[in-house]
């Protein structure tokens, strides 16, 4: 058993001081205000629960920065997706696992405590599968042990190229299964996360391009209460793409033709019309939202104001992982609809609210209920992950309560956080990863092999 005392404590009712938590086997069992210190390890600062990051495909850390260079024409997606596909070829099991675990230590000192890895690349570099055809998931899983982060693993089920049975380009020959070896792969998942504590498997069709109707039938059905998530109206073609091959637009499609419900998760879900608004809200399913991300790939903007008004709930992923800041997914979700809206305070609900403080809270219940897990409180039943501010940070010492929240989403950003625990155990000390040289020289090994 662990016994802290927090300083300052964001609790599900409010803000208290002097919070003393019981933690066992990395669960919170009692929460104490005004508790005293005796006893107890003291935790100074300001105590937030951590955020989950739902979306995110941790190799891509390794090609931040290389698709920054202006192309002949029309640079889009789809040409940043080619960049993508050439990076990704010469990775090895040793140089995904080095960048996932890269990526991870950045999320804990970023202001994440747990991941969804929507993780597709499963083959070796011929397209052929691994001896073990869960090879890769068993390299995100040890990267999720080193690390600590706390770990939703979604197996992606990619089985064409694009709508209509289009065969698979060269660059996708790493992500394809169909129903069959889908199948084992995600038993094999199941046992690639079985040595860890607290760790989920949930299945990701990848999007509707990449299955058809029957397959995503098929797979949908082996998830059971895991978590479902699919990447869905990212891109304006994609929009045009599903009309051409329905009649429908994707997210109308989707809820007509899948159960989707709470344990759904719709990633980017930009390009919407009126009536996908109301009943994403509808559906209890979290729009999954990447805001730095979907502004670096020219997504679009997201709906938000509609959205949230419809009452519907969305959490943050940092995706590509080109930049990675919980706070700064939240920021650029604010500053999108300011910009569209021409307006502030867009997304807090009422006079009086703090807009920090409300997508904060938003994106902690959100984000818990995509990965499936009892994450996103600091209450009695819930992981002990915890984000602690310096509450000596010239920008948050002469304030207090959600003024806290709004300096650190729209102010300090990532340079505030001081300590994260996981699961009771602090993983992060003064802003850095306890494992910080050795994660990075690996890395940093790994890169300069792979960009030669
Ligand atoms: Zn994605």
């Amino acid at each position: 058993m662990r016994r802290l005392i927090l300083d300052h404590a964001l609790l599900p009712e409010g803000w208290a001081k002097n919070v003393g938590i019981d933690i066992e086997s990395g669960t919170i069992t009692v929460v104490h205000p005004n508790a005293s210190a005796e006893g107890r390890e003291r935790i100074t600062g300001i105590a937030l629960p951590g955020l989950p990051n739902l979306h995110s495909h941790t190799f891509q850390r390794g090609m931040a920065g290389l698709a920054e260079t202006r192309g002949p024409e029309g640079d889009s997606f789809w040409t940043w997706r080619q960049v993508m596909y050439r990076f990704l070829g010469s990775l090895t099991p040793d140089d995904v696992e080095a960048i996932a675990a890269f990526a991870m230590m950045e999320m804990l000192e970023g202001g994440f405590t747990a991941l969804a890895e929507f993780h597709y690349l499963h083959h070796d570099v011929n397209g052929r599968p691994h001896a073990d055809i869960a090879e890769l998931s068993h390299r995100i899983a040890a990267a999720s042990r080193e690390t600590s982060m706390g770990l939703t693993l979604l197996p992606v089920f990619y089985a064409q190229g694009g709508f209509g049975g289009t065969a698979p380009a060269e660059g996708q020959r790493r992500f394809i299964n169909d129903v069959e070896t889908y199948a084992r792969l995600l038993e094999g998942a199941r046992k690639a996360v079985a040595g860890l504590e607290d760790a989920v498997v949930g299945i990701a069709p990848h999007s509707l391009r990449a299955v058809t109707p029957e397959s995503l039938r098929d797979v949908v059905a082996m998830a059971g209460e895991g978590p479902i998530h699919v990447h869905i109206a990212e891109q304006v073609k994609e929009v045009e793409d599903c009309l051409a091959w329905s009649g429908q637009r994707p997210v109308a499609w989707l809820l007509d033709h899948a159960p989707v419900d709470k344990r759904w998760c719709l990633i980017h879900a930009t390009h919407l019309d009126a009536q996908e608004v109301k009943n994403i809200a509808n559906s209890g399913a979290v729009a999954g939202l990447c805001p730095i991300t979907e502004a670096n790939l020219g997504d679009g903007i997201f709906e938000g104001v509609d959205y949230l008004g419809a009452g519907g709930c969305f959490g943050v992923g940092s995706d590509s992982n080109i930049e990675i800041s919980a706070p700064g997914e939240l920021k650029l979700f604010e500053y999108s609809q300011r910009l569209k809206h021409r307006a502030r305070n867009v997304l807090a609900e009422r006079e009086g609210q703090s807009t920090g403080r409300s997508l904060y809270d938003k994106a902690l219940s959100g984000g818990a209920q995509a990965l499936g897990r009892r994450i996103g409180a600091i209450a009695a039943g819930y992981r002990a992950d915890l984000v602690v501010l310096d509450a000596a940070h010239p920008d948050l010492s002469a304030v207090s309560g959600d003024r806290w929240i709004d300096s650190y989403v729209f102010v300090t950003g990532t340079a505030a956080i001081d300590t994260v625990f996981v699961a009771g155990k602090p993983v992060v000390r003064s802003g850095r990863h306890l494992h910080r040289e050795a994660i990075r020289t690996r890395y940093e090994r790994a890169l300069a092999r792979i960009l030669v």
